[in-house]
Order: structure tokens, then sequence, then C-alpha cells
């Protein structure tokens, strides 16, 4: 099961990704998720990308397709990977067209979460991550059971840098540009399904799981 999940930054495809790998047990690949470990760690690659995402542009597609292809070559994603936030480009989709190709493999479908501008920028400015085991929440509508700490293992909760109200906007409109090509990208290819993601996260998760099932 080879699966994309699309949208714009803050529809929730990472809270949606944490609840599709506890069903199916396919690697959820994220290149946010590996540009800040990357950052964090200090390599060659967060050094590369630090100063892009702290700006809301996107990383270079030679710096990102290069990753992508790393990682899709490894064991564990042969039998199904769940690519979140990969492409966001058409470029990027074309070169991810040719790893398929190399790997004999193909993306089944491509679930675009939609929301409406207007809601994103609430979800982002109140998004809240467990600096231990990265669990997602948002001071509103995922509120932890306590404030400011993770209900799973008491960690911190912190703020992403680019969470900011600044970057956000700058974030909304690099990839607002990108989406409808791409989405005709995929449409195209016969592969695209859309969910209403502004609705609860269990109802949107209902949606997907949907789709999931009948591949
Ligand atoms: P993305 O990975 O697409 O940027 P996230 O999954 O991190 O988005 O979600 C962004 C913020 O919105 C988080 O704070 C999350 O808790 C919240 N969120 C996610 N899905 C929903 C939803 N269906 N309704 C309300 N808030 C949501
Ligand atoms: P969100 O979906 O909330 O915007 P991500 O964690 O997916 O957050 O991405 C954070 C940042 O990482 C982006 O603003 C961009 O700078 C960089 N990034 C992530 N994925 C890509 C990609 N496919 N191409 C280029 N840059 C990317």
């Amino acid at each position: 099961m080879n699966i994309i999940l699309m949208g714009l930054p803050g529809a929730g495809k990472g809270t949606q990704a944490s609840k599709i790998i506890k069903k199916y047990p396919i690697p959820h690949i994220s290149t946010g998720d590996m540009f800040r470990l990357a950052i964090k760690n200090g390599t060659e690659l967060g050094k590369k990308a630090k100063s892009f995402m702290d700006a809301g542009e996107l990383v270079p597609d030679e710096v990102t397709i290069g990753i992508v292809k790393e990682r899709l070559a490894q064991s564990d994603a042969k039998e199904g990977f769940l690519l979140d936030g990969f492409p966001r480009t058409v470029e990027q989709a074309e070169a991810l067209n040719g790893i398929m190709e190399e790997l004999g493999t193909k993306i089944d479908r491509t679930i675009f979460v939609e929301v409406t501008e207007e809601e994103l920028m609430n979800r982002l400015t109140g998004r809240r991550i467990c600096e231990i085991c990265g669990t997602t929440y948002h001071l509103v509508f995922n509120p932890p059971k306590q404030e400011g700490v993770c209900d799973l293992d008491g960690g911190k909760l912190y703020q992403r840098e680019d969470d900011n109200p600044e970057t956000v906007a700058n974030r909304l409109e690099v990839n607002i540009n990108q989406t409808t090509p791409m989405l005709d990208f995929y449409e195209n290819q016969g592969v695209l399904v859309k969910v209403d993601g502004s609705q609860d996260i269990d109802e949107v998760f209902d949606d997907v799981d949907e789709i999931l099932q009948s591949i």
C-alpha cells in the first residue's frame, strides 16, 4: 500500500498519519520530520534545510528528492509507505514517479486533505508538539488533559519555530501556489481522492480509512 497524504500546512496530515500507522504496518515518511531531525542533529542536510524552513520557503527540490529517494530504497518501505508532505511540487511528483518505476512499484492513492485557508492559520498557530514522542496537539481543537504536558508520556509541549503568524502566512502562500498543479497531476493519473479535512479528527480518519480499505 503506497500512499501519499497531501494537504496545505495545518490540514491535518501528521495527525492522520499517526492514526494510519497505528492500524497499518507501513512507515510514515515525513520530509518535514526528516529535516527537523537533521537540524536537531546538526547534520549537513540540516544546515542546507534550516534557512528555507525558518523563512517558510520550500527546501530546494534536489535536496528534498534526494532524501526521499534514499528513504524509499530502505527495506521497511518495500511493502508500502505513507508519504506526508512530499511531493510538494510537480517536479517532486514527477521525480517520485521515476523513483517508483525504478523500484518497480506505483502510488496507489493520493489522499488530499481539504481544509479552507481561513482555518489553517488557527490550526497552525495553536499547534503544540510533545518534545519526547512528537505527538501533535492543539490548544483548542485537540488539547492535552493537562496544559503543556503530553497525555502519553508527560513530555513538555513546544511550539514549532515556523508556526508563528508571519512564517505561517508565507508557508500558506508558497504551498497554495504549488497545490493545484499537483492535484491535476494525480487526478490525471487516476489516483487522487479528496477528504473533507474540516471534520473532527476521528471523522476525517473514518473517511481516510475507508479509502485505505478499498485498496
Ligand atoms: P499538517 O501535518 O498537515 O501540517 P497537523 O496534523 O500537524 O497538520 O495539524 C495541524 C494542527 O491542527 C494541530 O495542532 C492538530 O492538532 C490540529 N488538527 C489536526 N486535524 C484537525 C481537525 N480535523 N480538526 C481540528 N484540528 C485539527
Ligand atoms: P507543514 O505541512 O505543517 O507545513 P512540514 O513539517 O511538512 O509542515 O514542513 C515544514 C517545512 O519543511 C516546510 O515549510 C518546508 O520548508 C520543508 N519541507 C517539508 N517538506 C518539503 C518538501 N516536500 N519540499 C520542500 N520543502 C519541504
